[in-house]
């Protein structure tokens, strides 16, 4: 061991578990690929207040867990908490708006920090894949992120996941909710901080776990009542169309999420197996956030689904997933066999097969634990008399079956019996 460790609130993804990681970020992301999504990538960090602007001065995430950072220069920087802000700052910058048609569909995965208690569930250093679509008010765009995260789970074999669905209004009706709650939540016993939040963002209130707080809020007035005309009928589509493509959801009418951009559409992906950090994923629309961060109106919905809590959920319902060994040929070079072998190796991996080779110099015992650890099908065993012969011994670790092969076709041979 060195003298250094993870820092609290991170783990090492490592071999052979870190390939989970890997399926699952591909999972995620195979369905917005085949979706019209285009990849993004932005940089770890960026101006704090894109984020104190963009996620919300009275969030959790802006008032308790961004890791801040002032450079010899001078400037005031933050590392990641989110994506939503970083990608439709970098669509802005780069005019992906103006320069074709609407929406402007990305996809992003990537390693986000905040600065939490850590626990199950809940570290400091988390990845994400997320999807955004700028530009469009289109209620088929909201369900089409829906379906396509509830694709992606399925694909990965989960269950027991339950997608809750709201609609938080937009700014012609959610200030008269917004109204009526305040009035509700001023009649309540509550300590000051949340009295505090009252009056900055009285829908999070709602969201409050603490049984104290939730007991009073039993008679609170629920935003489904004063939805508008439009909210209302947007929220149907919505839902109709999920429900077309087969996918279940609950309406959640207390489902108000941590940020403060969202506008109409919400949703959380939420899963039984996790114990209190249930929340696998989640996202919506977020019509007013563009012009929060100086651009133009940019209507647009998003998601954004945690890689490692999606790990947890697949260990809780024992999913295992279908992950190719590493290996599939691994050679024992003995004696003078080494420099052909290699070749042989070299040549199997260019045309696309997962080939590896003893290293060290060890003796036929020590290469071939080598070739048993690495999971490959069929070893290639060559030594000095072998060679002499021109032949290789072609070894099934299935069947322990082992035959010599001619040098000169070995190559096409596990070819053919991989394909
Ligand atoms: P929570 O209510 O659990 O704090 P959140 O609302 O802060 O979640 P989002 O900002 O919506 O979470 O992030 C989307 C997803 O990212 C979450 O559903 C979760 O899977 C994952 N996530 C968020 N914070 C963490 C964290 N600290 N550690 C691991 N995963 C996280
Ligand atoms: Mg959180």
């Amino acid at each position: 061991m060195s003298t250094f460790k993870a820092p609290k609130g991170t783990y090492d993804l490592i071999p052979p578990y870190s390939a989970k990681y890997l399926a699952v970020r591909d999972a995620i992301s195979g369905p917005l690929r085949l979706s019209g999504y285009g990849y993004v990538e932005t940089p770890g960090f960026e101006d704090v207040d894109l984020f104190a602007r963009g996620v919300g001065e009275s969030t959790d995430i802006v008032t308790k867990e961004m890791y801040t950072l002032t450079t010899k220069g001078g400037a005031n920087l933050a590392l990641r908490p989110e994506g939503t802000a970083s990608v439709l700052r970098a669509a802005l910058e780069a005019n992906l708006h103006k320069a074709g048609g609407l929406p402007v569909k990305l996809w992003y995965s990537g390693s986000y920090y905040r600065y939490e208690r850590p626990q199950k569930g809940r570290y400091r250093h988390f990845s994400q894949v997320g999807a955004e679509a700028i530009g469009a008010e289109d209620p088929a765009l909201d369900a089409e992120l829906i379906i396509l995260a509830d694709q992606a789970y399925r694909t990965l074999g989960l269950r027991n996941f339950r997608i809750l669905l709201n609609s938080l209004g937009d700014q012609e009706c959610r200030p008269v909710y917004r109204e009526a709650l305040q009035t509700f939540l001023r009649g309540l016993d509550l300590d000051e901080e949340t009295v505090r939040r009252a009056e900055i963002n009285p829908l999070r209130v709602l969201d409050d776990k603490r049984p104290e707080v939730q007991k009073q809020l039993a008679g609170a007035p629920m935003l489904r009542a004063y939805l508008c005309d439009a909210c209302k009928a947007y929220h149907e589509e919505v839902r109709a169309l999920i429900t077309a493509a087969g996918v279940t959801f609950e309406d959640d009418e207390k489902l108000v999420r941590g940020l403060d951009y969202y506008t109409r559409t919400t949703f959380e992906f939420v899963h039984d197996g996790l114990g209190s950090q249930s929340a696998v994923g989640g996202g919506g629309r977020y019509d007013g956030l563009s012009e929060m961060i100086g651009g133009p109106a940019l209507p647009s919905v998003g998601w954004a689904l945690g890689v490692d809590r999606t790990v947890l959920a697949l260990e809780a319902e024992g999913v295992e997933l279908d992950i190719p060994a590493a290996t599939s040929v691994f050679a024992v070079a003995l004696g003078e066999a080494k420099p052909v072998l290699f070749g042989l190796v070299t040549e199997l991996r260019k045309s696309g097969i997962a080939a590896d080779i003893s290293y060290g110099g060890k003796g036929l015992k020590g290469a071939m634990k080598d070739a048993n650890r690495s999971g490959a099908r069929f070893a290639v065993v060559a030594g000095d008399r072998d060679l002499a012969e021109g032949v290789v011994q072609l070894k099934d670790m299935e069947s322990g079956e082992q035959s010599p092969v001619a040098l000169a076709e070995v190559a096409e041979v596990l070819r053919a019996k991989l394909a």
